[in-house]
């Protein structure tokens, strides 16, 4: 018994660090370009934008620290300035884990006022406790609305939209470059995670896809917070996900059925492929009953 149990722990150990080693080890940082001064940087975490020029470089979400090092090499096969701006989409930490290491070369971290709020204090998600982020990871510059940016010619619009993904999520426009960067208020061709315990919503998510089809045109070139480039046409389809699933699941929430009772493949018809690791057909069910039977 005794040995099985020293087993276990050893067996237990072992996996733990060869998760910790290798979970970004095989991560490659792909830069795709959007226009001469935009990119995008797909890795591991929210998708990055880059904004490229004579003043250096200014980033849209830093994905995980433990990849600043590989986003750092490839920025500098782009651009040989600094990284003087980090803008946060919101504070999860697949979209702001890099920024103590972008601050510690000098990077102004900047973001709305709920980001720096959440990352202040010690959280829950998931059943888990999580510290205070780093005080090098906050954001040093903070706004309520709306902030424009204007960096190599550029002028970077953050847009503040209510309790959508989180209570602190901006999208960020490019007028010039006609790029815009929806941080998680949309998950291309997957199920949305909509972070219930960071103040999130179905409606906030669907008000914010419906302001942002207002920006944008047919020309537009949309970086989604998780999946692929995306084009206005990608982002009617994912409101028309939105609103039919919260109409589908409302048939259970509005008579007062529970979680259980909803017929699963019924509700999501037509989108069975969206599932992920992250968000799968029950999860996705779940945020949208649990969103809408909130007070
Ligand atoms: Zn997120």
């Amino acid at each position: 018994m005794r040995n099985l149990l020293t087993l276990t722990v050893f067996v237990f150990l072992f996996n733990t660090v060869v998760f910790a080693q290798g979970r970004f080890d095989d991560v490659e940082i792909i830069p795709h370009q959007l226009t001469d001064q935009v990119y995008m940087l797909e890795g591991a975490g929210g998708n990055i934008g880059l904004v490229i020029g004579e003043d250096g470089a200014l980033i849209i979400d830093s994905q995980f620290g433990d990849l600043s090092a590989k986003i750092k090499e490839t920025i500098i096969t782009l651009n040989d300035g600094p990284i003087n701006y980090v803008m946060n989409t919101h504070w999860h930490g697949d979209h702001t884990g890099g920024n103590e290491n972008f601050a510690a070369d000098g990077a102004i971290i900047v973001a709305h006022q709920n980001v720096k709020e959440r990352m202040s204090k010690e959280s829950v998600r998931g059943g888990q406790t999580n510290p205070p982020s780093p005080l090098a990871a906050q954001p040093v510059i903070t706004f309520g609305e709306d902030l424009q940016l204007y960096h190599n010619g550029l002028k970077m619009m953050a847009m503040h939209v209510d309790n959508a993904h989180t209570d602190g999520d901006v999208m960020i426009f490019i007028p010039a470059a006609n790029v815009l960067h929806m941080g998680d208020t949309f998950f291309h061709q997957r199920y949305p995670y909509i972070d219930l315990s960071s103040g999130g919503s179905v409606d906030g998510v669907i008000a914010a896809a419906k302001a942002a089809l207002l920006i944008v045109d047919e020309e537009t070139q949309i970086i989604p917070g998780h999946g692929p480039m995306a084009t206005k046409a990608d982002l009617e389809n994912y409101l028309l996900f939105l609103n039919t699933m919260k109409s589908r699941v409302q048939e259970y929430t509005t008579v007062g059925r529970g979680l259980e009772s909803i017929d699963k493949a019924k509700v999501l018809e037509g989108y069975e492929d969206w599932a992920w690791s992250f968000i799968n057909e029950d999860r996705i069910i779940e945020i949208f009953y649990n969103s809408l039977t909130a007070r």
